[in-house]
């Protein structure tokens, strides 16, 4: 059997007790994150187990799957995932072929990572083993109905009470830690933006069984649509088969999320989708269909509550737009960094210190990668004007050329390949490292030196929060 935690990372001095709000991505990852560096940690999930079956194909990006290896988990995650090949662009509504671009190999190694296609579902339950294996603690139907910041304590739906030195907030867009943490700040109203995200997923079997559509299995490809105010998606959600589609549509009205939609409810949206009819082919078989409208999120000021050390992690913090491909991802790179942070302590005087620099190192990432990832969306559904216009014949110019839409005129990557690699090649770990030397240690120093001079500094043994941010 491997090792729970292959590559050992740099270990906590004192090992603190976590609680941990949520139990999906964001929180699932803190956990072993967490344990691997030396803290105890306990997931409270509302939910009757921790493998929401609600949910479609996921699309790894590298900055993603590089968190993982730097784990020593990639062979692992190899066997869960299926790597990316290419992508093919097509319109919505005619079906016309707009080209397509080939991830080589060449290029993709200087992301550190791949480009991955898993089932959502499977890697919330590997974070899961992970955690477990690593000595996590879980507990689900454990709804948490109120958070004591000051007492450091939580109460359950239960009644029952439990305490911690430190509370993470991992659950979710409208979960209670968010709105806890809105009441004291003046962010703005999140608006709904006029479009929402039909979700759903197609069993490997159905699509097997389908002459017409299985020949859409085993290229590892993933297929985009432009349309008019929508947009469409599909591709390989891992190794058995199963195809994730994710449809951006125009509504006026935002109807709210619903878990179990219907297909017939999915369907009416992708009426007027391309003539060869695959969308439409794809969703008539498929489960797990969901509605999520896309909002304008606002902006959190701080993740860190004033009154104690209670931080948020993952859509918490700073929610990403529906089926975007850095959502999940956005929640492990949280949890690579946290934990990197708190592998340093050595004093629970650290802990603010500590919690004021998360949202230091991952608020200016978290909020380019919002308004990219909604520019994406808006890119691929734009109406049908110029920009359309413009777009469109980008993408044929670079087709009739046997090029990628991703490389310029003279065959050569492109700003918009620059711009994706910057994103994919960020390491979050190494952002933790550098705070850390830049930062962290010199502290640690300074407060070292005054001890040699015989200062008095507090080594208190509960974590207690300052109003004024360590600077
Ligand atoms: C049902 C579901 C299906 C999804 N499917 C997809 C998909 O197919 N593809 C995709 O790209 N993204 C999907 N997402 C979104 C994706 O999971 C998130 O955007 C991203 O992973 C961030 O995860 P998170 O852990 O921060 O938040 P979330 O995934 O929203 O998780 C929050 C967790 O906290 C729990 N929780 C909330 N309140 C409490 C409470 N009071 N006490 C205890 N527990 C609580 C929730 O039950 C949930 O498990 C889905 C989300 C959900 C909730």
């Amino acid at each position: 059997m491997t090792s729970p935690i292959p590559s050992k990372p740099h270990q906590t001095a004192i090992a603190l007790d976590f609680l941990v709000i949520g139990g999906s991505s964001a929180g699932l990852s803190a956990a072993y994150a967490l344990r691997r560096v030396g803290h105890r940690v306990l997931v409270l999930e509302q939910n009757e187990d921790f493998f929401d079956r609600r949910c479609g194909g996921y699309r790894i990006p590298p900055n993603m799957s590089k968190v993982f290896y730097h784990w020593g988990l990639e062979e692992r995650v190899r066997k869960l995932c299926l790597k990316s090949n290419m992508t093919f662009f097509n319109r919505f509504e005619s079906g016309e072929d707009l080209g397509g671009h080939v991830w080589v190999d060449e290029l993709m190694r200087e992301t550190g990572g791949d480009f991955l296609f898993a089932r959502l579902a499977d890697i919330r339950k590997f974070l899961y083993q992970l955690g477990h294996e690593a000595g996590a603690k879980y507990r689900a139907n454990a709804k948490v109905v109120s958070v004591d910041v000051t007492g450091k304590s939580v109460t359950l739906q239960s009644g029952e009470v439990l305490t911690a030195d430190v509370i993470i907030g991992a659950d979710g867009r409208d979960g209670l830690c968010r709105k806890l943490l809105l009441e004291c700040q003046s962010a703005p109203k999140s608006t709904y933006t006029g479009m929402t995200m039909y979700n759903a997923l197609v069993p490997g079997d159905r699509v097997r069984g389908d002459p017409g559509l299985s020949k859409f299995l085993g290229s590892a490809a993933q297929y985009v649509w432009f349309g008019n105010g929508s947009a469409g998606m599909l591709f390989e959600a891992g190794n058995d088969g199963d195809m994730g589609i994710h449809l951006y549509v125009r509504d006026e009205k935002d109807r709210g999320t619903n878990w179990n939609c219907t297909v017939e409810e999915m369907l009416r949206y992708a009426s007027d989708a391309e003539p060869q009819q695959v969308i439409q082919k794809f969703a008539r078989l498929a489960v797990n269909v969901s509605r999520v409208p896309v909002y304008d999120e606002s902006d959190l000021e701080d993740w860190v509550h004033d009154d104690g050390p209670m931080v948020l992690i993952g859509d918490a913090a700073h929610p990403m737009p529906p089926g975007s491909i850095q959502g999940t991802c956005m929640a492990i790179e949280d949890s690579a960094v946290f934990a990197k942070l708190f592998g340093h302590l050595i004093s629970v005087d650290q802990v603010p210190s500590f919690l004021y620099a998360f949202p230091d190192l991952r608020q200016e990432r978290t909020k380019s990668i919002r308004v990219n990832e909604m520019g994406n969306i808006y890119f691929m559904a734009m109406p049908d004007d110029a920009g359309a216009i413009q777009r469109d014949a980008h993408f044929k110019a670079r087709r009739d050329k046997n090029l990628s839409p991703l490389e310029d005129e003279s065959g050569d990557a492109s700003g918009l390949w620059e711009s994706i690699k910057e994103t994919w090649c960020y390491d979050a770990e190494d952002e933790a490292d550098d705070w850390w030397v830049g930062w962290g240690m010199l502290r640690l120093r300074s407060q070292r030196t005054e001890l040699d001079f015989g200062m008095e500094i507090q080594v208190s043994t509960s974590v207690q929060l300052s109003r004024d941010r360590p600077s």
